[in-house]
């Protein structure tokens, strides 16, 4: 975890080309995409535009790409031919799965490779370039394409493919210094409208959202800073719960969701999200008389913000929330699944969950 006051000085750094600060930090800019040494000779980026990183692997997994001018991975003075080999070889093509001949043709031992690899970089040739081709898969994502067409551009030849992948992710975070955190775990849920992510604890869930979320990352990267967690692969009895109460949901059978959940919002946020569970499976209401059902009239776009930030997508039912005019208004999951939540909720209301079987909805993808 980077605190403020160390940003702003990973900042002061990277202005003065600090060479006290290589291998401390790396900056990744959102405006290009790249992530530099702090002593990289190019333009310095805003500091608004600077996200900071501890290590090389990080910085690929949040989908930067090491920048062809300070060569974060494969500076001249730091790494061996063979290293720089191998890093060349991935930016070439980093979508590519590295196999055995692959090192062959390089001339290169496979074994040396990841020695050299773990000794310079904490991690295996394998290991990197995988971390740079999920850092690509998860900015596709993040750019709106469909995770089916980013599975098929990256190599992922199937769903549990991307899951490994997104597996790596989720258990990025902890190094040599967190044993001592909290723990919490993340599963990969299918559901009729795309994967979802769950994370939880034992005592209960903390997000449910749908995987192709934008800023799904950052919402991750919040939990675990607040938690003070590391978040890994893994079930926890919460989690089997909503597997299964999910499934019920999508069923048409399940109104209301019965597993524990924490919430971590402000003071308001949970007002905010309180006040959404009150409202009835297959009802909607507007964002003004949401405002007004927590007796803040004036507040509607506070109360929108607030809306977007839950985290515990389909149980706090934020879908439920559209516009006085009727139009859907915004869903951080997207609208074609709103609409579809809406339907879905308004037809299977009118049953008994014993007929529930005459509401099916179609499938949305
Ligand atoms: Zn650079």
């Amino acid at each position: 975890m980077i605190t403020e006051v160390e940003k702003q000085e990973f900042y002061q750094a990277l202005l003065d080309k600090n060479v006290h600060y290589e291998s401390v930090f790396f900056v990744g800019v959102q405006t290009t995409g790249v992530f530099c040494r702090p002593t990289c000779p190019a333009r310095k980026p805003k500091f608004e535009n600077c996200e900071f990183y501890r290590a090389a692997q990080e910085a690929l997994l949040a989908s930067f790409r090491p920048c062809m001018r300070c060569r974060p991975l494969s500076h001249p003075n730091q790494v061996s031919d063979l290293v720089r080999t191998l890093v060349d070889a991935v930016e070439a093509d980093p979508s590519k799965r590295w196999k055995d001949c692959d090192f062959e043709e390089l001339s290169v031992d496979a074994s040396t490779a990841r020695r050299q690899f773990k000794k310079r970089f904490g991690m295996t040739f394998v290991e990197y370039a995988r971390a740079r081709r999920v850092g690509l898969a998860m900015k596709q994502i993040r750019d709106g394409e469909a995770v089916i067409d980013v599975q098929l551009n990256t190599g992922y030849e199937s769903s549990s493919g991307f899951r490994d992948a997104f597996s790596k992710i989720m258990g990025a975070a902890p190094t040599k210094a967190n044993h001592h955190y909290k723990i919490l775990k993340a599963s990969w849920l299918d559901t009729k409208l795309g994967p979802m992510v769950a994370i939880a604890d034992d005592e209960g869930l903390y997000l449910l959202e749908f995987v192709d979320r934008r800023g799904l990352e950052r919402e991750v990267e919040r939990l675990r800073i607040k938690k003070k967690a590391a978040i890994i692969l893994g079930e926890t009895e919460p989690i089997q719960s909503i597997a299964f109460e999910l499934e019920s949901y999508f069923n048409g059978d399940l109104k209301d969701f019965k597993i524990p959940i924490h919430l971590l919002g402000s003071p308001f946020q949970r007002l905010v999200w309180d006040e959404l569970m009150r409202i009835p499976y297959g009802a909607t209401r507007s964002y003004m008389a949401q405002a007004a059902a927590i007796g803040k009239d004036k507040a509607y776009r506070a109360v929108a913000n607030a809306n977007g930030a839950n985290q515990l997508a389909i149980i706090i039912p934020c879908h439920r929330i559209i516009n006085s005019n009727g139009d859907l208004g915004g869903y951080g999951g997207g609208i074609a699944r709103k609409q579809w939540l809406i339907d879905h909720e308004r037809r299977n209301a009118r049953y008994s969950s014993k007929s529930a079987h005459y509401a099916k909805t179609p499938p949305l993808f």
